[in-house]
């Protein structure tokens, strides 16, 4: 199998957009950037821009949704109809159903949600333009606009993906990598503990691409990680 691009670390890739095999688009992640909201933050990768407003622990009215126990984490994601070349139709879809599913699913580990019995906390992720790589640019921000609504968290959950083209395993892939590539494999975890929240895979690896793509994944994941924590220090100080 051809997978020297992995071997040193130093050959850099074809890739499309000029990148190593294993660098991340720009990137940039600020919080606090809505006023009415409880916590909110804004990224940037590539393409990408994405922002999320958090509110609560707020009362959860609706009474079958209620958990004696814990607060429920409801994500909603969404895509804006400007934010892709050919116009989206507003509302849901069953795609953002899942990803607002699986943000859900990923960001629930991290957040004490014990500490707030029949409460909700709402998370409303907005993708105001896309390229590649929106659920994971959603979950890193959401995670960032939950620590700046105070909400007590274990650590913070931040995700990547990594995948297969043009025969290479490479990390962040671009919208063209997506959609042209072989596999996209997006991952979020918690920096702190190591512990990996999601995991998806389209397309196909074998074990050995598989491993890598998950070693390019979880390093791209501790460099957001730096970046995230940098965004709430921006705005509180350290
Ligand atoms: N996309 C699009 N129209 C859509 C949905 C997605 O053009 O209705 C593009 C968008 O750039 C997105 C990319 O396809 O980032 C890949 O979508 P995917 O479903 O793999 O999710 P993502 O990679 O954004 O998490």
């Amino acid at each position: 199998m051809a997978d020297s691009n992995l071997s040193t670390g130093t050959e850099t890739s074809a890739r499309a957009d000029g990148r190593a095999f294993d660098e991340l688009r720009p990137f940039k992640i600020e919080a606090g950037v809505l006023e009415r909201a409880d916590g909110s933050a804004y990224l940037e990768i590539g393409g990408n821009k994405v922002l999320v407003a958090v509110y609560g622990p707020r009362e959860l009215h609706i009474r079958r949704l209620m958990q004696p126990n814990k607060a429920v984490l409801r994500c909603k994601y969404n895509m804006a109809p400007f934010s892709v070349d050919d116009r989206k139709r507003p509302g849901p879809d069953r795609r953002s159903v899942e990803i607002s599913k699986i943000t859900s699913e990923a960001l629930t580990p991290a957040v004490f949600l014990e500490k707030f019995p029949r409460s909700t906390i709402d998370v409303f992720i907005e993708v105001i333009e896309a390229e590649g790589g929106t659920r994971c640019a959603g979950i890193t921000a959401a995670s960032v606009a939950l620590a700046d609504a105070g909400i007590p968290m274990r650590d913070m959950v931040v995700a990547c993906a990594a995948g297969k083209s043009n025969g290479q395993v490479v990390l962040d892939l671009s919208e063209l990598e997506d959609k042209e590539g072989e596999a996209d494999l997006p991952v979020a975890m918690m920096p702190r503990t190591g512990d990996i929240t999601l995991l998806q895979m389209d397309g196909h690896l074998t074990g050995d691409e598989f491993e890598k793509a998950i070693d390019l994944a979880m390093d791209g994941c501790k460099k957001l990680g730096e970046a995230q924590k940098q965004a709430i220090i921006n705005r509180y100080g350290d």
